[in-house]
C-alpha cells in the first residue's frame, strides 16, 4: 500500500520496524512475564534517537512530526503494547513543553528528553475524576512564589519511572475547569512520590501508578502556560496523543494479523492448511480490511496535526475510536484463527487481545470519543 509517506517518513518507520523485529519481538514474552518496565530497552531506544522525534532541533531533537511519531508507535506496538504506550505517553508531556513551555523550560527539559535521560508522565486522572476531567480535586495553593500541591493522580503511565510529571491541579476550585493549571513536577521534590503500582490485565511491560502529592512545593516558574489554562492545555495535548493511541491500536492489530496469517498457513486440519478453509480466509480478509481502514484514518489524523489544522479534535477522536474498536475485534479474531492454541500463553495473540482492550479506555473512553465527535459534528454543521 502506498500511504504517500515521504522518504524521511519511510526511513523512520523502517528504523523502528527493524528495531522491533530484532529486539522487542524476541523479548516480549520475557517482558510480559517479568511485569516490569524494561529500562534497558528504553536506553537502547535512546541510542537509536527515538526520543528525539518530537523535540525541535535547537533543543537536541530531530524536529520530526506527529506522523513520524505515529509510525514509530505503530511499529513498537506491533512488537509490544506496553513499550509502545510507555513511549507514547512520554510524548504527551514532551509535546506540552514544546507547545506551551517558555524558553527556560524548553532549555531545561527538552535536551534531556531528546537524549532519553528524562522520562515523563502525564497526570490528569484522579480516583474521582476520569472521564470528567473538570472534576479534579488536586489543589495547588499559592505560597509566596511557590505552589503547594495536594492530591492523588490515578492510573499514571510511567508514574514510578518518570523524572518529571505534567500535573494538572486546581489553583482556583471555584472556577471549575477554568481554574485548573498545569505544573511540571520534578522527581525528588519533597511531598511527591509514586504510590501503588497497578496490577493490570495487559500492557504488562508498562508501569501504571498512583502519583501522590502531599504538601508538595513546586516553584511558580514550573507552571506550564498560564495560571487557569491547565484544562485547555490537557485537552490540546489529548487531541494529539489520541492519535498515538490510535497508532498503538493499529500496531497491535497488525501484529495480530501477521501472527494469524502465519499460523493459518502452517496449521493443518482436515488434511490441509486451515488457510484453505474459506471461513478462515473470510475472517482474515475482514481483519486486513479493517487494519487498512484504521491506518488511513490514523495517518490522516496525524497529517492534520502536522498541518496545524485547527480542526484536530474530531479527526483525532475518530482515529482513536475506530482504531481501538478495530484492534479489539481483530485481536479477538486472531485468537479465533489460532483455535485453542490462541487461548494459550505459548502464542502472542492472547497477549495482543489483552493489550488491545485498554486502547478503548485510556485517553478518553470510546464513549467519550463518540461524545466528542458528536459535539464537533453539531458545531461544524452550524
Ligand atoms: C492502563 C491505564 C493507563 C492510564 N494512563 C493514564 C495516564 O498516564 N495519565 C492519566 O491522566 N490517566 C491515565 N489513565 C486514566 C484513563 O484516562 C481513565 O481511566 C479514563 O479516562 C476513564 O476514566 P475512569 O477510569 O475514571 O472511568 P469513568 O470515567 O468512571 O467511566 C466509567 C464508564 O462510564 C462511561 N462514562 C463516563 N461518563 C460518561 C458519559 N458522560 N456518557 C457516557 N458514558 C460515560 C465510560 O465510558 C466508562 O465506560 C490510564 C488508565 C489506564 C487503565
Amino acid at each position: 500500500m502506498n500511504y504517500f509517506l515521504s522518504e524521511q517518513e519511510e526511513m523512520v518507520k523502517n528504523l523502528f520496524s527493524e528495531y522491533v523485529d530484532k529486539r522487542i519481538i524476541p523479548l516480549r514474552k520475557e517482558l510480559e512475564e517479568k511485569h516490569e518496565f524494561p529500562r534497558e530497552i528504553f536506553r537502547e531506544m535512546a541510542q537509536q534517537d527515538f526520543f528525539r522525534i518530537m523535540v525541535p532541533e535547537e533543543y537536541g531533537g530531530l524536529n520530526d512530526s506527529q506522523l513520524q511519531l505515529s509510525l514509530g508507535i505503530e511499529q513498537l506496538a506491533r512488537g509490544d503494547g506496553g513499550i509502545a504506550v510507555s513511549f507514547a505517553v512520554d510524548a504527551i508531556a514532551t509535546n506540552g513543553i514544546v507547545l506551551y513551555g517558555n524558553e527556560e523550560q524548553k532549555k531545561k527539559y527538552l535536551p534531556g528528553i531528546a537524549d532519553g535521560k528524562i522520562i515523563t508522565a502525564f497526570g490528569l486522572s484522579e480516583p474521582g475524576a476520569g472521564s470528567d476531567a473538570a472534576a479534579i480535586k488536586t489543589k495547588a495553593v499559592k505560597k509566596g512564589n511557590k505552589y503547594v500541591l495536594d492530591g492523588v493522580k490515578q492510573f499514571i503511565t510511567n508514574g514510578e519511572i518518570a523524572d518529571i510529571a505534567l500535573v494538572i491541579a486546581s489553583t482556583d476550585p471555584e472556577k471549575g475547569y477554568k481554574g485548573q493549571t498545569a505544573f511540571i513536577v520534578e522527581k525528588g521534590t519533597p511531598g511527591f512520590s509514586a504510590g501503588k503500582r497497578e496490577d493490570k490485565m495487559g500492557i504488562l511491560s508498562s508501569v501504571t501508578n498512583e502519583l501522590l502529592l502531599d504538601g508538595c512545593e513546586v516553584p511558580g516558574e514550573n507552571i506550564l502556560g498560564q495560571v487557569g489554562r491547565g484544562f485547555y492545555i490537557a485537552l490540546g495535548l489529548l487531541d494529539r496523543s489520541r492519535i498515538g493511541i490510535g497508532a498503538k491500536a493499529l500496531g497491535i492489530a497488525q501484529g495480530a494479523l501477521d501472527e494469524a496469517l502465519k499460523y493459518a498457513k502452517t496449521r493443518e486440519q482436515f488434511g490441509k492448511p486451515i488457510s484453505s478453509h474459506q471461513a478462515i480466509q473470510l475472517m482474515l480478509a475482514d481483519m486486513a480490511t479493517q487494519v487498512e481502514a484504521a491506518r488511513l484514518l490514523v495517518y490522516q489524523a496525524a497529517r492534520t496535526a502536522d498541518s496545524q489544522e485547527k480542526k484536530l479534535t474530531k479527526i483525532s477522536a475518530m482515529a482513536k475510536l475506530f482504531a481501538s474498536d478495530m484492534a479489539m475485534k481483530v485481536t479477538v479474531d486472531a485468537v479465533q484463527v489460532f483455535g485453542g492454541y490462541g487461548y494459550m500463553k505459548d502464542y502472542p495473540v492472547e497477549k495482543m487481545m489483552r493489550d488491545a482492550k485498554v486502547t478503548q479506555i485510556y485517553e478518553g473512553t470510546n464513549q467519550i470519543q463518540r461524545m466528542v465527535i458528536a459535539r464537533q459534528l453539531f458545531k461544524d454543521s452550524g
